[in-house]
């Protein structure tokens, strides 16, 4: 039986639709043998994820999708097995939530001050749990619930978006610092989705050939923001510089469509490389996260 991998999902802790609990359960019901949650700079959905994974018999990976930058280009990290108690990571994504935070009411106000009929109270009301990592996707739902757009998609193209009216900056990590700082809580990283959304990819060859210096071990390939003509030029360039390729959903439960889970999954083989990378990392630091949350390889 081929075994089905998806190592990109998040669930309602950040602007995922469903639980870990239920998200783990969908991933079951798509006939996912592992499925790596990865919430928008936060742990907090791990321990329920890990305990659903056992009951119903499909192993999760903990990880999370860090937001960094590359000189000021907006760059999402995926990092799997970090320790997030290891002072430099949980100081960083502290900074990062706290930024989220910020950023809540100063959307809101650049929305009043353009007309929209918005409350804070609206995004905390659309909100289905309670997110420990709050964003656009949370704000869209609210104006959704307004009938100011349609859908996720229209909010983000008349509001939301870089260049917008209702776009606000926030605070990003430094993404080859990053990297530095999972390798060092005992994890290991690749960069999510890296010609989604733009039609100039920033990272060029060049520049993921200095993140694979810095220590990345990987890029998520196959992944429904990439055509079938980038998919394949990032397959050559992992190649080249013996990255790990990694493919997956980046699955939003409600939240966005055409990404169902298991829609992208990575090849077993890849997968491998990828945990021994973690592996390797885990011995070097002794961080304890593997056996904590079940995981064995
Ligand atoms: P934030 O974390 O607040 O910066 O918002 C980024 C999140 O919004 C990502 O998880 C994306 O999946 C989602 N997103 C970005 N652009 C769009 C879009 N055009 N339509 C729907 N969701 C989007
Ligand atoms: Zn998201
Ligand atoms: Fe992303
Ligand atoms: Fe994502």
């Amino acid at each position: 039986m081929r075994v089905r991998i998806d190592l990109h999902t998040h669930s309602d802790v950040s602007d995922g639709t469903q639980p870990p609990a239920g998200l783990v359960r969908a991933a079951a019901d798509a006939g996912l043998d592992v499925m790596a949650l990865t919430d928008h700079d936060t742990a907090a959905g791990w321990a329920e994820a890990v305990a659903t994974a056992a009951e119903v018999g499909i192993r999760v990976v903990p990880g999370m999708e860090i937001s960094t930058e590359l000189d000021g280009h907006g760059v999402h990290l995926l990092a799997y097995l970090p320790d997030p108690r290891h002072p430099a990571l949980a100081a960083e994504l502290a900074a990062v939530l706290e930024g989220r935070n910020a950023r809540l009411p100063a959307t809101i106000a650049k929305l009043q001050a353009e007309g929209v009929e918005i409350e804070i109270d609206d995004v905390l009301a659309a909100v289905a749990g309670v997110p420990a990592a709050l964003g656009r996707p949370h704000v869209a739902d609210a104006l959704v619930a307004r009938g100011v757009v349609a859908d996720r998609s229209e909010a983000f193209d008349r509001w939301l978006s870089a260049g917008r009216p209702g776009y606000v900056r926030r605070y990003a990590a430094d993404l080859t610092t990053m990297i530095g700082v999972v390798r060092d809580a005992g994890g290991v990283t690749v960069v999510a989705h890296p010609w989604g959304r733009t039609r100039t990819p920033y990272l060029t060859a060049e520049r993921i050939a200095a993140l694979a210096e810095a220590g990345l071990a990987g890029i998520e390939v196959d992944h429904e923001d990439h055509t079938p003509d980038v998919r394949r030029t990032l397959r050559g360039i992992a190649g080249d510089l013996g990255l790990v390729i990694t493919g997956s959903s980046d699955h939003h439960g409600a939240g966005k469509e055409g990404h169902g889970l298991g829609c992208n999954t990575t090849a077993p083989t890849e997968f491998e490389r990828l945990m021994e990378r973690a592996a390797a990392a885990r011995r070097a630091t002794g961080r304890p996260v593997q056996e904590e949350y079940a995981w064995t390889l």
